[in-house]
């Protein structure tokens, strides 16, 4: 009897998971989701994220063994699949001890270790010497990482779930049990895979406290500035960022950013658009030519996604409700790509163990 899964969800969350369980023939998927590939709105993240592997989870937590299992995947489809949109980048990271107790530096605290756990994940990690820091920059590294094409990445996704079978459809649920009725098959889901993001904190049957919204506004520019670039903080106020990373195959540079938690304003603050790029320019001048500030950016879109943010960290557990089974995999804030393998792989061995002990009810 083939196994019968309903994935909510159409992010990197559900869209990773999917692929991984739609490489068990046994398993028969049918991918739920309001929001798909291709759309931009402020309730579906995925799209807007910039995406690179720049680790954050703090050492020996679940978030670092996720981060930690997620390259190497990244990797095999950077090397494998060129089609999939993602290239390997240099990673420039610095630090500035005063923002450590901001916003923006408490995310960034793991990343801008001067020895991190993730040197030994990440090829050619290697400490800046002082001679390459600016005065105000207490400790700086490079590394090998990948940015990932976005609008390019998730319909790859897409594609791969669709070559293994898996059905894709446009559906809004108000209560999480009712996708158990949703299955392509017409028959009962064995397990619901929930994959909604910051929606979860809406949606009837989870409706989890937990979550709240880490606004991210950017500027996505065709100026190329090479590596990518992070930075602990910024001068602009303790909940903005800078950061910086172009896109594969043609997707642009993606300028950043803001990490502002409890702000849901999906319209792009001109203000905060003009710090963000006044700030992208003075770490890399090359971005404009010599003498121009931020009339020589050459805009093609603003925007703004909110980070699925869990105090507590993503859940990723097994869960029943109204007799029906669920696997939660969401709340994945900033890092939903770079934890996406991991979390995926945590999420499927947590399906297999519902589908042991499955008994099919009736429709
Ligand atoms: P989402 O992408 O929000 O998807 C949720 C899905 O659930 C959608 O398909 C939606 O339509 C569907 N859904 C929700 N409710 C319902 C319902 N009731 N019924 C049916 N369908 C429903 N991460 C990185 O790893 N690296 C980065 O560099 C990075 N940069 C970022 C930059 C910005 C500006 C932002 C905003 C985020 C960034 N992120 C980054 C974080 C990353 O984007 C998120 O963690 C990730 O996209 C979350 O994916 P998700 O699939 O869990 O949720």
């Amino acid at each position: 009897m083939p196994n019968n899964i309903v994935v909510i969800g159409a992010g990197v969350s559900g869209l990773t998971t999917a692929y991984m369980l739609s490489q068990d023939p046994e398993n028969r998927i049918t991918v739920l989701a309001k929001h798909m590939p291709g759309d931009y709105d402020i309730e579906y993240a995925s799209p807007w994220a910039g995406a690179n592997y720049m680790p954050v989870g703090k050492q020996g937590s679940n978030h670092h063994a996720w981060e930690r299992d997620t390259w190497p995947a990244l990797k095999e489809i950077t090397e494998k699949y060129p089609e999939a949109g993602i290239h390997f980048l240099d990673a420039l990271i610095y630090n500035r001890k005063k923002d450590q107790e901001t916003a923006t530096g408490k995310w960034f605290s793991e990343l801008v270790q001067p020895n991190p756990w993730y040197k030994d994940v990440v090829p050619d990690f290697k400490t800046l010497p002082e001679s390459e820091l600016t005065p105000e920059i207490d400790n700086g590294q490079i590394f090998t990482s990948v940015c990932i094409n976005t609008a390019v990445y998730l319909p790859w996704l897409v594609g791969q779930c669709t070559k293994n079978g898996a059905v894709f459809k446009r559906a809004v649920f108000k209560h999480i049990a009712d996708a158990a009725d949703a299955h392509h098959s017409g028959e009962k889901a064995d397990v619901i895979v929930n994959c909604t993001g910051l929606s979860s904190k809406f949606l009837g049957g989870v409706l989890d406290e937990n979550l709240l919204p880490a606004r991210g506004q950017i500027v996505v520019v065709r100026n190329d500035p090479g590596p990518m670039i992070g930075l602990s903080g910024t001068d602009d106020g303790e909940d903005e960022a800078l950061y910086m990373m172009t896109r594969a195959a043609g997707g642009g540079t993606i300028l950043g950013g803001s990490y502002q938690k409890n702000n849901w304003d999906p319209l792009p603050d001109p203000n905060l658009a003009n710090r963000i790029m006044k700030r992208a320019i003075a770490i890399a001048p090359q971005l404009v030519k010599e003498g121009e500030g931020i009339e020589g950016l050459d805009i093609i879109r603003h925007g703004v996604g909110l980070r699925p943010l869990r105090e507590g960290g993503p859940r990723v557990e097994k869960d029943e409700v109204a007799g029906v089974k669920i696997v939660h995999n969401y709340g994945h804030g900033g890092f939903g790509y770079q934890a996406s393998f991991g979390c995926a792989e945590t999420a499927v061995s947590l399906v297999k163990e519902v589908l042991r002990n499955k008994t099919r009810a009736k429709l």
